[in-house]
């Protein structure tokens, strides 16, 4: 029997629902049971593929090429169950469903309204690709009292009717500010937003309540008395030093006891060993290395959160703490050879991550330059790889023309728009007029790698699946100029044509490639390039 655990946010934005919902799919696991999570997210657009970072943070890209919100990326991270294109919906989507089934027909005669037909697609949604899991957590975006969520609130008030109790539970997340003048934690704020959630029918189950400190006894009884929610179902979600303490805490504080009892699910306690170990290696490193980011995002951490995250991994590999230096790409370009030099001779690696438009792909190209020619370890990712290649076109294989079509025509297209790639059997065709939702190189593909090769030795596998997410490709057609000056095409998608990881033979660590492994990485289970970069950086630590 699959039961269903609705998750709200109250109060303000940004109270950790995501890592809240994903601490606890954790938790259930490792009490034995079988879970899926998934968010449904109440703004208009179809998925957030077309946001900018600066909006929305990370978008995050399932193996089935979804392009879905970041909280997708904790879920697989705390997990390690991956997502799918049917774990996040948004209003957008749900709407353009129900239109376009009243364009074919499906409900003529009737007028289509919020309730019932957008209300029971969401509901239609949340029970979708339903297997034999024992728990779908189902988060909703957003904060209770905003226009946006009314349909969702009210689609899982209705299912708490439809499935009933016992497959059911209302989990609402709020905050407990602390007033310094006052002295006090104040839990005015958790009644209203408890409230709020009555006015539309929905009496939560269970409450967390952030807060960051200890939540005193008396307060307690006061939210539960207020709210009318068991005392020992008030859960307190206090900060934590690593967000991987956060499912210890949670457990400490009783909240999978309290899911487990409210169903009348008798499990023996859960072995939560595995988070101990982690957040003991991310509090008590041996050592630490310092990594520049040479990005466009980089004011906004949550645009990079997957590269943020796999590289603490990497750290956990290798017992150390990662520091990261955070550098706009713009900056480099009114530099002067010097002054590359002061900004990156310090740091133990060099990455540059994935990005979108022309901005700062100079100041990218000349990190990558320095790096190159002061034998730093680089990484490069994506939009990163194509411009290390781009960099060994024009520096070393006298390609003095070359760039990438994305940012306006060059003599040397050496990097280009994709026009035609297969998936799984079908052929995709894209020109510069296509539609720019959705219409990218998306999730999982195939990649073979050549033996005898740095990432081979790495991955220690010949068939490696990434996932990807960009429009634009290395053009083989400069393999051969770009192989005889010293860079090595080290992985290739299986019809030989669309190059997928280059790296320099000779070079302490200098790897590029076209996919996205941050997404792949599990504090867990660290994904093999970025353990081995962060070998690298501490090897390099060693000599600077
Ligand atoms: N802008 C590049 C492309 O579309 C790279 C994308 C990325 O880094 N994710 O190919």
């Amino acid at each position: 029997m699959t039961r269903f655990i609705f998750i709200t946010g109250g109060v303000v934005s940004s109270l950790g629902k995501g890592l809240a919902s994903a601490a606890l799919g954790a938790l259930l696991q490792a009490r034995g049971f079988k879970v899926r999570l998934r968010k449904l997210d109440p703004y208009i657009n179809v998925d957030p593929g077309t946001m900018s970072p600066y909006q929305h943070g990370e978008v995050y890209v399932t193996d089935d090429g979804a392009e879905t919100d970041l909280d997708l990326g904790h879920y697989e991270r705390f997990t390690g169950v991956a997502s799918r294109q049917s774990d996040n919906v948004t209003t957008g989507r749900i709407y353009s469903d129900v239109i376009a089934r009243e364009r074919r027909g499906d409900y003529l005669g009737a007028t289509i309204q919020v309730i019932p037909h957008i209300t029971d697609a969401i509901k239609e949604f949340a029970q979708a690709d339903v297997q034999d899991e024992d728990f779908i957590l189902c988060e909703i975006g957003g904060t209770v009292g905003d226009i946006e969520s009314l349909p969702f609130l009210e689609a899982i008030r209705q299912m708490r009717n439809e499935l009933g109790i016992e497959r059911t539970m209302f989990l609402h997340l709020t905050l407990v500010p602390y007033i310094p003048a006052a002295g006090e934690l104040k839990t005015k704020p958790t009644q209203h937003s408890v409230k709020e959630l009555q006015n539309v029918g929905i009496q939560p189950d269970i409450l967390m309540c952030r807060a960051d400190r200890e939540i005193p006894h008396s307060e307690r009884r006061k939210i539960a008395l207020f709210c009318n929610v068991r005392e020992e179902r008030v859960i307190p979600g206090l900060d934590a030093d690593t967000i991987y303490r956060v499912p210890l805490n949670l457990h400490e504080a009783g909240l999978d006891a309290q899911v487990c009892d409210f169903f009348g699910l008798e499990t023996p306690n859960p072995d939560v060993s595995t988070w101990k170990e982690i957040v003991q290696r991310v509090i008590s490193p041996e050592g630490e290395v310092t990594i520049a980011i040479v990005g466009k995002y980089t004011e906004l951490k949550d645009a990079y959160k997957s590269l943020d995250e796999a590289l603490t991994h990497g750290g956990i590999a290798n017992n150390v703490k990662v520091n990261l230096e955070w550098m706009n790409a713009e900056i480099f370009e009114a530099d002067d050879e010097d002054a590359v030099v002061q900004r990156l001779e310090g740091v133990h690696g060099i990455l540059v991550p994935g990005g979108f438009g022309e901005r700062g792909t100079e100041g990218k190209i000349r990190a990558v330059r320095f790096a190159r020619e002061h034998n730093v370890p680089f990484f490069g990712i994506c939009l990163g790889m194509q411009m290390a290649v781009v960099e060994a076109a024009r520096n070393l294989a006298g390609i003095k023309g070359a760039g990438s079509t994305e940012f306006g025509p060059w003599d040397d297209p050496v990097v280009g728009l994709m026009t035609e790639w297969i998936a799984e059997g079908v052929t995709h065709r894209r020109d510069e007029e296509s539609d720019k939702g959705g219409t990218m190189r998306l999730g999982a593909y195939e990649c073979r790698v050549r033996p005898d090769t740095e990432v081979h030795r790495i991955y220690g596998a010949d068939v490696i699946f990434e996932r990807h997410r960009h429009r634009y490709e290395v053009n083989v057609s400069y393999k051969d100029a770009l192989e005889s000056a010293g860079l090595l095409f080290s992985g290739m998608s299986p019809d030989g044509i669309l190059p997928e990881i280059v790296e320099f033979p000779g070079h302490v660590w200098f790897v590029g490639v076209q996919f996205h492994p941050e997404l792949l990485s599990k504090p867990f289970n660290p994904h093999p390039l970025f353990i081995s970069f962060i070998e690298a950086a501490v090897a390099q630590s060693r000599l600077v």
